[in-house]
């Protein structure tokens, strides 16, 4: 069920930080849309524990693909 209405990509399996290399546990969905790619009203997400979370927000920002970033447990899984 997609509780938030976002059109997120559903989640599935474990829930593990998206940032290369980390292993932990993700805490916030990132959000995120490439124009170039995606339909406007398309979600990608990212999952990051709270180490990373700046960092892939900052990451994404600088692009302008940033949209949004919920706690996880709001996001919609397969
Ligand atoms: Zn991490």
């Amino acid at each position: 069920m997609d509780v938030l209405g976002l059109g997120a990509d559903p989640v599935a399996g474990e829930l593990i930080c998206s940032a290369k290399g980390c292993r932990a546990e993700a805490r916030w969905g990132l959000l995120w849309n490439n124009p170039r790619l995606h339909t406007p009203e398309r979600r990608k997400v990212w999952l990051a524990c709270d180490d990373h979370r700046t960092h892939l927000e900052q990451f994404l920002g600088a692009r302008s693909f940033w949209k949004q970033t919920v706690p996880v447990t709001e996001l919609d899984h397969e």
